[in-house]
């Protein structure tokens, strides 16, 4: 996260060109009344019901706020201001960065692109090992922001140079209007749009963003549904149903399990992980596992054992999955992508950067089409 931040306010070489687009839009001291009023330029949410008695009816995710006037939602910025429901957020960066693709992480779209990556402040997940709480668990008054319009932002990532834009750090589904209108407008410009997201959206706004997305992670954090009610603040079963309708859509789909020892990492676990990707998703989905290192509320666990992100990687194979990947973990055999008629390396990965791309259009040396989005 500190990164992410030194990025924005002390201009690494690929995100200079979006500081200094933003260093012109207003700048909110963090933790200020004026922060707050700045935070709160209004901006009317989607999918949401006015009920009886000046309440309303957030169903934009599957937490189903219900509320009264002034009251925020769960995600800290979606408010009942006077009967309707208002996003906080709307163009309220907290990060932006450039990114190689490889680090959302993104195996089987664009290899070796960048991505214009951003976040405003919420999450409508509390997961005690987020790696982004300083903007996730936070309300848009208590962070620094700075403004800009989806036009700036789309502007921005043009001028950078790369060939994405990324909603991710935080969670892009509770700034899903700025995002939808971000994405629009890229997609229009010839960017690829991505999305990083904990899946945790319904349904409805799901279907009606997806068309403007070219391709969607979903950090599956567990297989144990306990494991979401003990540790995320979610429930497993929304974000199953989630990664059937993006897979449905067309919109490209990738998976990527945080393993977080003694908590997800049992080997009948991941088996049934593994098992359910392939006979609802298809085996063709990539799934990555990924080392845990200790921090937020669980900085008392050791980091995942590298035999353990292994060993995960084994058995998904061994379910019948063709695109298993490592993260977080030196191991070049999990950064790359094989070909499964004959596995021969076709993506050439060193952690986050491509050495060798031996696919054409797509296809492998060996004739076999590896999916994804490749050009
Ligand atoms: S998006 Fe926010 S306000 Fe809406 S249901 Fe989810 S947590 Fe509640």
């Amino acid at each position: 996260m500190k990164k992410i931040l030194a990025s924005l306010f002390g201009i690494a070489v690929v995100g200079a060109a979006a500081w200094w687009l933003f260093a012109r839009g207003n700048s909110a001291p963090p933790g200020s009344a004026a922060g707050a009023d700045a935070a709160a330029g209004l901006h009317e949410a989607r999918w949401y019901e006015p009920l009886p008695n000046g309440l309303v009816h957030c169903r934009l995710c599957p937490n189903s706020c219900r509320l009264p006037e002034g009251k925020i939602g769960l995600c800290k910025v979606r408010k009942n201001v006077g009967g309707k429901l208002y996003t906080l957020s709307y163009g309220q960066l907290a990060a932006v960065h450039v990114d190689p693709i490889e680090k959302k992480p993104f195996y089987h779209v664009l290899p070796g692109a960048q991505a214009f990556s951003l976040a405003t402040p919420g999450c409508n997940m509390r997961c005690l090992f987020c790696q982004n709480w300083e903007i996730s668990q936070s309300f848009p008054w208590q962070v620094a922001t700075q403004a800009a319009t989806p036009e700036q932002v789309v502007d921005a990532a043009l001028r950078s140079g790369a060939q994405a834009i990324a909603f991710t750090y935080s969670e892009p589904t509770i700034f899903y209007e700025y995002m939808l209108d971000i994405a629009k407008l890229a997609k229009a410009k010839g960017l690829k749009t991505l999305v990083v997201s904990n899946g945790y959206i319904e349904p409805g706004p799901l279907r009606e963003l997806l068309p403007f997305i070219d391709a969607y992670k979903v950090d599956f954090k567990a297989f144990n549904p306990q494991f979401y009610v003990d540790l995320t603040g979610g429930r497993r079963e929304p974000i199953l149903e989630a990664m059937k309708i993006i897979r449905a859509s067309g919109t490209w789909l990738e998976i990527v399990t945080l393993l977080v020892p003694g908590q997800n990492d049992g080997e009948d676990e991941i088996r049934e992980l593994a098992r359910w990707v392939k006979d609802n998703l298809g085996p063709d989905v990539p799934l990555h596992f990924s080392r845990f290192h200790p921090q937020h509320k669980l900085a008392n666990l050791p980091p995942t054992p590298f035999e353990t992100i292994v060993r995960a990687r084994e058995i998904a194979r061994a379910e019948g999955l063709h695109y298993v990947y490592t993260g977080n973990v030196p191991f070049p055999e999990g950064d790359s992508t094989r070909s499964p008629a004959t596995g021969e390396i076709v993506v050439e990965r060193k952690g986050y950067f491509v050495v060798r791309n031996a696919l054409v259009d797509g296809v492998a040396p060996d004739g076999t089409p590896i999916p994804g989005i490749w050009k």
